[in-house]
């Protein structure tokens, strides 16, 4: 847990969480050239005085390193998902800050990486910084800590990992980054959401998972031998065996067109089965924002799979690309393909 450090706490008592600022738009500045840069938290505290004044008691934590989401490893994952064990005993639940752009692979990752998941992990951010008066943060980081409290509607607790952005609250390893501008900029395509933020919050509590018997803890961390690809028009065997000549590689997300169909041409499919056959485990994806890989709708679709690929169901490429490196460092490929075609922390329709 090298790279997070814990500040301190803020706010009177009250329901106690965990907060942790990884970086992200949510706490960036202009930096010489004007580009936008993450500010370190102590930087923008001045910009959140309204966290004193919250019926909450705040330990705060941020990254040593404060990073734009677009620079986010596998390690920084287990780095989060590591601070969150150590924490998470004696809070009522825990907020991420995280930059947009990767925030649902981290939420997709802290999902397969967590076990034992008994209290709210809301991930949120912001599309324009704390520091500027239009900024979408304020609003986030507030309802996300009234939804990490649980206290709004008495019992509601939403004990996932999830993401909360403009005014939905999402499961995590079911949330799609949409729009690179709009405050509304996440959706969860394939499951509704789990809250709706209005006046008042909505809860839909027929969609929310039950809580697993605590206490957190990671099983596990996660393998870098894992990447992914999206067919388009044009493709070849360059690309793809270069793709798949990775060394070491042991998962392939093939992110692949409609109900999960690909070319039918023989060089493709020899690719995919001599990758098969060396054990690395392809799981097939589609690249529409919804809807589900299904084997034996076309022919297309049905190569693929007879080549030794696995069909990934309704899962985003986030999710089974972070499944994919948890699984493939806890068990061998069988194993790997069976796990992937079942639901494991409310990613895959079954
Ligand atoms: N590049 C930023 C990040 O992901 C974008 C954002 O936070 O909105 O860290």
């Amino acid at each position: 847990m090298s790279d997070v450090e814990v500040l301190g706490r803020i706010g009177p008592e009250g329901p106690s969480l965990f907060v942790l600022y990884t970086g992200g738009t949510f706490g960036m500045g202009a930096d010489a050239s004007g580009s936008l840069v993450p500010l370190d938290l102590r930087d923008i505290r001045d910009h959140l005085p309204f966290l004193r004044r919250l019926p909450l008691a705040l330990t705060v934590a941020t990254f040593v390193h404060p990073i734009d989401s677009s620079s986010m490893r596998p390690s920084d994952w287990i780095d989060i998902a590591d601070a969150i064990v150590d924490q998470a005993p004696g809070h009522a639940g825990v907020v991420v800050l995280h930059g947009t752009d990767t925030m649902a692979y981290t939420a997709s990752a802290l999902s397969f990486l967590l076990e034992g998941i008994d209290i709210p992990i809301v991930l949120t951010g912001a599309q324009r910084s704390v520091t500027e008066l239009r900024s979408d943060g304020r609003e986030n980081l507030v309802t996300a800590l009234a939804i990490a409290a649980g206290h709004l509607r008495g019992d509601v607790l939403v004990p996932e990992v999830t993401v909360f952005f403009a005014d939905l609250l999402l499961r995590g390893n079911r949330s799609v980054k949409v729009h690179a501008d709009s405050y509304h900029g996440f959706a969860s395509p394939n499951l509704p959401p789990l809250a709706t933020a209005g006046v008042s919050i909505e809860f839909a509590s027929n969609v929310i998972r039950a809580p697993s018997a605590g206490p957190i803890r990671r099983n596990g961390g996660m393998s870098s031998d894992v990447t992914g690809m999206r067919l388009h028009p044009g493709i070849d065997g360059y690309d793809l065996e270069a793709a798949l000549a990775r060394p070491g590689l042991r998962g392939f997300v093939l992110e692949a067109y409609g109900a999960g169909n690909g070319p039918t041409a023989q060089w493709f499919l020899n690719h995919v089965q001599s990758a098969a056959e060396r054990g690395v485990a392809v799981v097939v994806t589609t690249q529409c924002r919804a809807g589900s890989v299904v084997g034996g709708r076309y022919a297309s679709g049905s190569a693929l799979l007879a080549a030794g690929a696995v069909p990934g169901g309704d899962m985003t490429f986030e999710a089974a690309l972070t499944k994919l490196m948890v699984l493939t460092d806890r068990h061998g490929v069988g194993d790997v393909r069976r796990l992937m075609q079942q639901d494991l922390a409310g990613e895959l329709s079954v």
